[in-house]
C-alpha cells in the first residue's frame, strides 16, 4: 500500500512539497485540494507533473464511497472502501445546526463486545489518521453547501463522533493525530468542543486522553452497573473495573473541565429492570456527567433483545426522578443499518 497524503500536518504537507523542489505556496494549493475532499489528481491549481510525483509515492484516494444509503427520517449511512480493498462504514445525522458524523477508526475490532456488530469477524487493521479524515472530507464534499452559516468553506459536517467501528483508544496515536489535524486551523477546523470520544473504557489510555489538551467529550461506554453483569458481555471488563472507569472520567474533568458522558445500551433481561436503574444512580450520582440510553440495535448474529420503548422510558424516567442527568438516544437509520458495523458485516455477507 503507498503513504497516505492526508496523514499529514499543513507543515509536514510544506517540508514535503518543499523537498519535492516545489514553491511553498504549492503545498498550501494541495492542503487546501485534499481538504475540499479531492483527490491528488483532481487538483486542478496543480501541475501534471507534481500530481503524477505524488502519486508514484501517496494514495490518489484513500477512501472512497463505495454504497451510499438513505433511510426515511434523512439519515445516510456510507459503506466505504480503502485503497487496499478493505471496507468500513460511516452515518451521517442531520440536524439543524449542522451535520454529525459518526467515523470509525478501526477496520473491524478486537474488544469483542457482545451486541457489537463491528467485532463479529475481530480486528483487520488500524486505520490511519489520514483514513479517518478521510472519511469526513469526502463526506462533507459531498454535503458541499447545504449547511449555511457554519463560515470556512460553508462547511456541511459540524460535528464529528468516533463511535463507528473499532476501539479509538486501541488505535490511540492515528487517532490522536486525526484530532489534531482535523481541529486545525488549516484544515477542516472543527472544533474539539464539537467531537465526542466513545470508548469502551482502557483506563490507562483515559489518563493519556487527558494531557492531551484537546477539550473533546469523552464517552464512555458503560452498559452495566457492576463488573459481573458488564464482563457478561464486554470482555475488556476483565481488565478495567468500573470504579477505576469513573476515577479516569474524574481526572478527565479535573483536567480538561469537561463533563464526561457514558453510553448505556439497554439490553432486556440484562440490564435494565428497575435495580439497574437504582444502582446507576447510586453510582453516577452528584458526578458531573450525562448518561444517554440507547435502545438495542439487534444483531442478527446474537440472540440479545431490545428493551421495548415504553420500558425504555420508564427506565430514563427513573433516573431523572434519581437526579441523574440523562437522555434516551432518538432511533435513527434503523431501516439502513444503523448501529456499528451491521452494514459492513452484512455488505461482506452478500457478496
Ligand atoms: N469502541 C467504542 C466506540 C464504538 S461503539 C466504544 O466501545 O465506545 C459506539 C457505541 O455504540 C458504544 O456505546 C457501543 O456499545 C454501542 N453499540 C454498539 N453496537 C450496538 C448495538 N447493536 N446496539 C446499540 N448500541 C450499540
Amino acid at each position: 500500500m503507498k503513504k497516505i497524503l492526508q496523514d499529514l500536518s499543513y507543515a509536514e504537507t510544506e517540508s514535503l512539497v518543499l523537498a519535492l523542489g516545489e514553491k511553498k505556496f504549492r503545498a498550501k494549493q494541495l492542503f487546501e485540494g485534499l481538504t475540499q475532499g479531492k483527490a491528488i489528481t483532481e487538483i486542478t491549481s496543480l501541475s501534471k507533473d507534481l500530481k503524477a510525483k505524488l502519486c508514484e509515492e501517496y494514495e490518489d484516494a484513500p477512501v472512497r464511497i463505495k454504497e451510499r444509503y438513505f433511510s426515511s427520517d434523512g439519515t445516510e449511512k456510507y459503506l466505504f472502501e480503502l485503497a487496499d480493498g478493505n471496507l468500513i462504514e460511516g452515518v451521517l445525522m442531520k440536524y439543524k445546526y449542522g451535520y454529525t458524523q459518526c467515523i470509525s477508526t478501526q477496520v473491524g475490532c478486537r474488544m469483542g463486545c457482545k451486541f457489537c456488530a463491528s467485532t463479529l469477524g475481530g480486528l483487520i487493521r488500524n486505520l490511519t489518521a489520514g483514513e479517518i479524515l478521510s472519511q469526513v472530507l469526502v463526506v462533507n464534499a459531498l454535503h458541499k453547501g447545504e449547511v449555511s452559516g457554519q463560515g470556512k468553506e460553508a462547511r456541511a459536517v459540524t460535528n464529528l463522533v468516533l463511535m463507528g467501528s473499532g476501539e479509538p483508544l486501541d488505535n490511540y496515536d492515528e487517532t490522536i493525530k486525526f484530532l489534531r489535524n482535523v481541529t486545525s486551523e488549516n484544515g477542516l477546523c472543527i472544533s474539539a468542543r464539537n467531537i465526542s470520544l466513545s470508548t469502551c473504557g482502557i483506563v490507562p489510555k483515559m489518563y493519556k486522553l487527558a494531557e492531551e489538551g484537546i477539550p473533546l467529550n469523552l464517552t464512555v461506554s458503560l452498559h452495566a452497573t457492576d463488573d459481573e453483569t458488564r464482563v457478561r458481555t464486554m470482555p475488556v471488563a476483565k481488565a478495567y473495573k468500573i470504579d477505576e472507569i469513573l476515577k479516569a472520567c474524574e481526572y478527565y474533568f479535573e483536567k480538561t473541565g469537561r463533563r464526561y458522558y457514558f453510553e448505556y445500551t439497554l439490553i432486556a433481561g440484562e440490564n435494565c429492570d428497575e435495580a439497574h436503574a437504582d444502582a446507576l444512580i447510586k453510582l453516577l450520582k452528584g458526578k458531573p456527567c450525562h448518561v444517554n440510553l440507547i435502545r438495542l440495535n439487534e444483531v442478527k448474529e446474537r440472540d440479545l433483545k431490545a428493551l421495548g420503548e415504553k420500558e425504555a422510558y420508564r427506565f430514563l424516567g427513573r433516573l431523572e426522578k434519581g437526579g441523574l442527568s440523562a437522555t434516551l438516544r432518538r432511533q435513527i437509520g434503523v431501516d439502513i443499518g444503523g448501529a456499528c458495523g451491521q452494514l459492513r458485516a452484512g455488505y461482506l455477507e452478500n457478496n
